[in-house]
């Protein structure tokens, strides 16, 4: 059984990691992952801490003889194994931070937002199903930047810069309880799914916590002009296809024709558009009223100023008229950002 062996202080006896294509040959001859429970009896010198995938006990005594049950199945390249000088600080009932003593107190600050991600991930994706979260913060020679070990996310210690701003490591990790750890791609091939999905899920959770436009599209709309004409998304801005590698043309929702097609993916399900990712050509929607009061029908352009600390005039928004809209213009955040349109004194809109 090949380990890796490197020593982390000069206090701490061993320090093993097994890397996963070694776990990969130690539990399993065959071609695709399979699952399951396990009991471990561990015996290290006294003043050494061991800790598994399973279920660790914060306050279990350091006497160089640990046993361990991880109860759920998992698949063999999550069996995980550590120990060293290691100590516990809580962070909250159920999640807590594994450290050499040096690195302790700097790690659990760093990681003070682990239950309020916890909770956060529950709200999207149904409850934490392993018990304890708790995360082990290794020596520096440790390979990853994190490895999704159930109940024990093992981290490198160069996330903790002192302002959380490296926390989407453990975002991620902590995303793997639910894509990867509970549904696991079935053959080794398809292991880019388990990472797909938890980039999706973490990005989905830092979005919630920490930057509400971390998770990108969250403000296109999805619809269609009218019940015979197809789904369109607009309200994607050119820098946002600039991200998603598309090339957007400028165009009216009903006229998509040529345009590209995405899949969008959301927490409901996704949905498959063959064509109609746009750049919504800016628009006024206006109920009849509004363009009386104007002078203006479907089609016609107004302009549109906005007074401020970054004064623009907006040209050739297109009035789309009908009985059962307010009045309302829709500007993509290109355009809102650059004439700072958030902070805006004043806005007048009128017939060009
Ligand atoms: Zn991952
Ligand atoms: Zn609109």
């Amino acid at each position: 059984m090949p380990l890796i062996e490197s020593r982390t202080v000069p206090q701490a006896e061993t320090s093993h990691k097994i890397p996963p294509v070694e776990r990969h040959r130690l539990f399993e001859r065959l071609g695709k992952p399979v699952r399951f429970t396990y009991e471990a009896h561990v015996a290290t010198p006294k003043n050494v801490m061991a800790l598994m995938s399973a279920d660790n006990d914060p306050k279990a005594a350091r006497d160089g003889d640990y046993s361990f049950q991880m109860p759920q199945a998992i698949p063999s390249y999550l069996m995980a194994i550590a120990a060293g000088d290691l100590v516990f600080r809580p962070v909250s009932e159920r999640a807590g931070v594994w450290a050499e003593p040096a690195m302790a107190d700097k790690a659990a600050k760093e990681f003070e937002d682990t239950e309020k991600m916890i909770v956060t991930a529950e709200a999207l994706y149904g409850p934490y199903r392993w018990g304890r979260y708790d995360i082990l913060v290794l020596p520096p020679s440790f390979p990853f930047g994190g490895m999704e070990n159930p109940r024990l996310t093992f981290a490198t210690p160069t996330v903790i810069v002192g302002d959380k701003s490296l926390v989407s490591i453990i975002a991620h990790e902590l995303a793997h309880s639910w894509s990867g750890n509970l549904v696991t791609n079935s053959s080794w091939k398809d292991m880019w799914l388990n990472e797909g999905f938890t980039s999706y899920v973490e990005n989905r959770i830092t979005e919630v916590m920490y930057n509400p436009l971390a998770g990108g599209y969250e403000f296109v709309e999805l619809h269609n002009a009218s019940a015979d004409t197809p789904l369109a998304l607009e309200g994607v801005a050119f820098t946002d296809g600039i991200a998603m590698g598309l090339d957007l043309p400028v165009r009216m929702s009903a006229d998509i024709k040529g345009t590209p097609g995405c899949i969008v993916l959301g927490p409901k399900g996704h949905i498959e558009l063959k064509e109609g990712v746009i750049r919504a050509q800016r628009h006024a929607h206006m109920h009849t009223s509004d363009a009386e009061y104007y002078g203006v029908k479907s089609g016609d352009f107004m302009r549109l100023k906005v007074h401020g600390s970054c004064p623009t005039v907006f040209e050739g928004v297109i009035c789309r008229v009908s009985k059962d809209v307010k009045l309302e213009v829709h500007l993509d955040t290109d355009e809102g950002n650059a004439s700072d349109l958030a902070n805006a004194a004043r806005v007048e809109l009128e017939k060009m």
